[in-house]
């Protein structure tokens, strides 16, 4: 069986989800097995679990435990370990989000088998492949695993969802939870209502060369024409001018939106190690040497001040 262990943040299913239902369910056609998701929480899951069936998740398994809120990691990861016991997974699946990066590896240190971490392929070659890029996106590695279950995170939007309906056979498992040791209790920047850059399909993002905070309505008007989020380089969010939750790169987050614009940004491998996946990367910079253009698309040499301005008036026409 395949597992996917469903991503719930403040009672809701994460979008990765949908991407990592679709990743499992086209490897449960390829090697024959069967799907299955896995939701946990205090209550409420069953009503959650339709969102599977639609792509073409068969099962889901609900356990419901007033010991799963707040959500704590360590706990999480004693009742998936024991899910899969029960089942006898053979491969277990969850976004790569900060959720499934702090779970996976405790679930893996559980069942003392390996986990494949940011996975943006998975498929059958005689045996299981995951892809994986390293080394700030510079290659990508093939990786094969000899424990089972074969545990992994998948990078979000590394797969576009893809709907095909279900009938979603709704099965609750108890477990006993054990007493959390650490526990999150609230997120704070989550709920402003504003994109998250993982989950954003472009990205509006701005560097040291945007020159100060209060730069940023610029960059804001055209994420919102574009229906995009806003990011950051490092330097941004450590001066204060934007808050860590846009942070992107090797110590922030890791995107993959199908655009990515950057503006006033260097290009450093540090940033570059978080953008590398993205499908299109626009760069504009007024220096025609900056590091950036090595990994842009398209690139617009030239001031942020005298370009952006004109790119969100084009779009403007274009939207009328
Ligand atoms: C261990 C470690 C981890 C790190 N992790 C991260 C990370 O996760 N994310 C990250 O981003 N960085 C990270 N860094 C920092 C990284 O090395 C760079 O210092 C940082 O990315 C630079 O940010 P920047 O491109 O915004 O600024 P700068 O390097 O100062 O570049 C600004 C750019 O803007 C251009 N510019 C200036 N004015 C204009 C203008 N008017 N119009 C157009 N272009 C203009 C300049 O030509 C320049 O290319 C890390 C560093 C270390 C050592």
């Amino acid at each position: 069986m395949i597992l996917i262990i469903s991503d719930i943040q403040e009672g809701k299913l994460r979008s990765v989800n949908a991407e990592v239902y679709t990743a499992a369910v086209a490897l449960g056609k390829e090697t024959g097995q069967p799907v299955a998701t896995v939701l946990l929480g205090a209550s409420g899951l069953k009503e959650l679990a339709a969102t599977a069936g639609n792509y073409g998740v068969e099962k889901a398994i609900v356990v419901e435990d007033a010991g799963l809120a707040p959500f704590s990691p360590d706990a999480y990861a004693a009742a998936i370990a024991h899910v899969i016991r029960e089942t006898g997974a053979s491969v277990v699946l969850m976004g790569a989000t900060f959720t499934g990066k702090d779970v996976m590896p405790r679930v893996a240190q559980h069942l003392d088998v390996a986990l494949v971490q940011d996975v943006i392929n998975v498929r059958d070659e005689g045996g299981l492949v995951f892809t994986r890029p390293m080394y700030a996106g510079k290659v990508h590695a093939d990786v094969r695993v000899q424990t089972s279950p074969a545990l992994a995170t998948i990078r979000p939007k590394s797969y576009k969802p893809a709907e095909q309906a279900a009938d979603v056979a709704v099965e609750p498992m108890s477990v006993s939870v054990p007493a959390a040791k650490v526990q999150v209790v609230a997120y704070e920047g989550s709920s402003n209502g504003k994109l998250d850059v993982t989950e954003a399909d472009i990205i509006v993002s701005g560097g040291r060369g945007m020159q100060g905070a209060d730069k940023w309505g610029m960059l804001e008007e055209l994420a919102d024409l574009l229906g995009a989020a806003t990011g950051c380089s490092r330097p941004v969010s450590d001066d204060g001018w934007r808050p860590h939750e846009e942070h992107i790169g090797q110590t922030g987050k890791t995107v993959s939106p199908d655009l990515y614009i950057a503006c006033g940004i260097s290009g450093a491998i540090q940033h570059v190690a978080g953008v590398s996946s993205s499908k299109f990367i626009v760069a504009v910079n007024k220096d025609p040497e900056a590091p950036i253009f090595k990994v842009a698309d398209y690139g617009i040499v030239g001031d942020v001040f005298d370009v952006v301005p004109v790119i969100t008036e084009e779009i403007r026409k274009v939207k009328g």
